[in-house]
């Protein structure tokens, strides 16, 4: 590091603000962390937190608010996530997995695993102890957590990135068709993502907390109707008549602690009185039967088969399930497929129109199964349909006009599409997570200082005062003196924790006074930290010559877990290079900045510069070119590049020097 041969500009260097203001996301961990609500499709997932005027569903970087739940292994062995990993699923079919969750908590032998085998296009196979494998083409196995984990992390780094905050607590929905054992591996993958499910709620409830049903007086039997990509599911709920003072007390019961699975908690207010599945009925299917018609009329047109040709395939598969989305909206969709194919005749393209009245003939199967499904299920379950007082939508093929239609025919009642029915389960979630008073274990006795107490130093660094492990009570005196002439405040801002930046720490507080004009180093403050062992830190400043004091108290320990300790020291030591990097950045512009003040101070002090001679004049110039383009590279970040400008500088200001100590000689 440069020697500081100046004195500094002042106490509060501009220079320091442009860089601390870009933080980091882990510099907010003492803040608070986010809890989402997270829907983990077999096709698509969504998150959504709660914020005060109700659920906000986070979109991921591309902007959509569901994201695929798909990753996609290329031919090199390289991951593709979520959007990536769909779109790369075109080429890579038989090595894309997604649905993961079906296989939580089973073996391969398991039956509902063998009825499930056909139902992906990707390899599944058993693993030695009977495990279920996912295979890619390239014979590398995944099990479904190994899956799950690749895109749970992916998922939190978007959340993250959106909320701003680290996503420590997860409330996720479950379908019923998930094991206890099940539960259990879903929690210990998302527990390797960094984060904790505080609770599990099965989809329908977390769909009727969505749609408001909880506070809806008019609404106690209800269907939630759940069309997705990989299956079609009904739920009877009805909600449990509760007076105030037992309402809080089902309240109190789904506050949770550890819980893992404790579904039976929230049947105090919804009871789950019927449920059926169908895992052949999604909207997979629909898509299948679409590219089947899309194959055949390339065929009748082109006279070519290309059902073999894998590529082609997944184009029109994806076509067509764009076109199914489309229809939902539209009376008309467009199917435009360049370079499909060709032959010696030249290339083949598939270029068509499709109504959504010949969409409905060729999904007339799919709604004469659903038709059936509905029916059972009402005379199975013994539900007079008359007493319905609401049907709410999950999933996107519910969207579908035509099953709405089939849902007014059969029930008797118009679906509720108050809300968008993909989202509806995460955005559940997070207003569970809401109600769940988070047990937080408070550090509550301190025998030892948890993290460093320190103050903001020049530049933005964090200068321990009291470092961390130090055995407490602890008191302990620090003076501090002005630093330039008629300094007229002293201002220091106390932060607790270990990065080298002190506002990606805990801001403690802060103390301000107003001091007497006097000559740099003259006017001193004492400042005396105390902490006791119950975390109560007091810091009272005095000016020493007129005896003005002033006093701050904080608790260091409200809100603070071992958990957020631990996350604290293992984060600082993984930026611990580049705080330090940062931090000598960020010094070595203020002290190159003092500098270029000094010597354009010096320039305007002495006319004598301009009496010299022409080629001395030639020497001074070059030196303002020299602070001009440091002037510039102090905009950026680049050290290397500051640091060998400033050198420069340097010399150029010796040479300057005596230069002058001639002239003053000779003068
Ligand atoms: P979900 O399981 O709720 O994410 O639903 C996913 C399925 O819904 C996929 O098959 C999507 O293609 C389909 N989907 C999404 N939006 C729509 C829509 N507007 N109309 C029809 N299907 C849709």
């Amino acid at each position: 590091m440069i020697l500081n041969k100046f004195r500094v500009r002042n106490l509060q260097g501009n220079f320091h603000s442009s860089i601390t203001n870009k933080k980091l996301k882990f510099g907010i961990f003492f803040k608070q962390f986010s809890v989402i609500g997270l829907d983990m499709g077999g096709t698509n997932t969504c998150i959504a937190v709660l914020e005060p005027n109700g659920p906000r569903v986070i979109e991921n970087a591309e902007g959509l608010r569901t994201t695929p739940s798909f990753i996609s292994i290329s031919e090199d062995n390289t991951e593709y996530v979520a959007v990536a990993g769909k779109r790369v699923s075109i080429q890579n079919l038989y090595s894309s997995f997604y649905g993961t969750k079906y296989f939580f908590g089973r073996k391969f032998s398991d039956s509902f695993v063998q009825d499930l085998l056909k139902r992906f296009p990707f390899k599944i196979v058993k693993g030695p102890n009977d495990e279920v494998y996912f295979l890619s083409d390239k014979d590398k196995h995944y099990t479904p957590k190994s899956v799950s984990i690749l895109y749970l992390k992916y998922v939190r780094d978007q959340a993250e990135a959106l909320t701003g905050k680290p996503v420590k607590k997860v409330v996720m929905t479950v379908p019923r068709f998930i094991p206890q054992e099940g539960q259990q591996e879903l929690k210990e993958t998302v527990k390797e993502c960094g984060m904790d499910v505080v609770k599990f709620i099965e989809e329908p409830m977390a769909a009727a907390y969505a749609y408001n049903l909880d506070k809806n007086q008019k609404v106690n039997k209800f269907l939630v109707f759940n069309f997705g990509g990989l299956n079609f599911s009904l739920s009877y709920l009805e909600k449990i008549s509760i007076d105030t003072t037992t309402s809080e007390e089902a309240e109190k019961t789904i506050e949770s602690s550890e819980s893992s699975k404790q579904p039976d908690e929230e049947r105090e207010i919804f009871d789950v009185k019927a449920e059926s599945y169908d895992y052949y009925l999604g909207g997979e299917d629909i898509d299948i039967i679409l590219t089947k018609f899309l194959l055949n009329e390339f065929e009748r047109i082109n006279k070519m088969d290309l059902s073999k040709d894998l590529f082609a395939l997944q184009r029109i598969r994806d076509a067509a399930e764009k076109v199914k989305v489309e229809l939902s909206l539209s009376q008309q969709a467009e199917i435009s497929l360049p370079f499909l194919a060709a032959d010696q005749t030249g290339p083949k393209h598939l270029n068509m129109r499709i109504s959504r009245s010949k969409f409905e003939t060729l999904i007339d199967p799919i709604i004469t199964k659903l038709k059936q499904n509905c029916e059972n299920f009402l005379k199975e379950n013994k539900i007079d349909k008359t007493q319905l007082d609401d049907i709410i939508l999950v999933g996107g093929i519910s969207r579908i006009p035509r099953v709405q239609e089939i849902i007014k025919l059969i029930f008797g009642k118009e679906a509720n599409k108050s809300l968008n029915p993909e989202e509806a389960p995460s955005m559940g979630a997070s207003i569970l997570a809401s109600k769940i008073k988070l047990k937080i274990d408070e550090i509550k006795n301190l025998d030892n200082l948890p993290l460093s107490i320190g103050i903001e130093t020049l530049g933005g660094s964090f200068g321990r005062i009291i470092p961390k492990n130090t055995p407490l009570p602890y008191k302990i005196t620090k003076t501090f003196t002005t630093v330039f002439d008629n300094q007229p405040r002293i201002d220091l801002k106390f932060f607790f924790g270990e990065r080298e930046i002190a506002s990606e720490n805990k801001l403690l507080g802060s103390v301000s006074m107003v001091l007497p004009l006097a000559k740099k180093g003259q006017t001193r403050v004492s400042v005396t930290f105390n902490i006791n062992n119950k975390g109560d830190l007091n810091i009272s400043a005095v000016e020493e010559l007129s005896k003005k004091s002033t006093n701050y108290s904080t608790k260091i320990n409200t809100g603070l877990t071992q958990e957020i300790i631990e996350d604290v020291l293992e984060v600082s030591s993984k930026l611990k290079e580049a705080d330090l990097a940062k931090q000598d950045l960020i010094l070595l512009k203020v002290e190159a900045d003092n500098f270029i003040y000094n010597l354009e101070k010096l320039f305007k002090e002495n006319s004598k510069l301009d009496e010299f001679e022409d080629q001395k004049k030639q020497e001074i110039e070059k030196v303002q070119t020299d602070i001009s383009s440091l002037n510039e590279l102090l905009k950026g970040e680049d050290f290397e590049n500051i640091i060998s400008s400033y050198q420069n500088l340097q010399k150029d200001f010796e040479k300057i020097q005596s230069l002058l100590n001639i002239k003053n000689q000779t003068s």
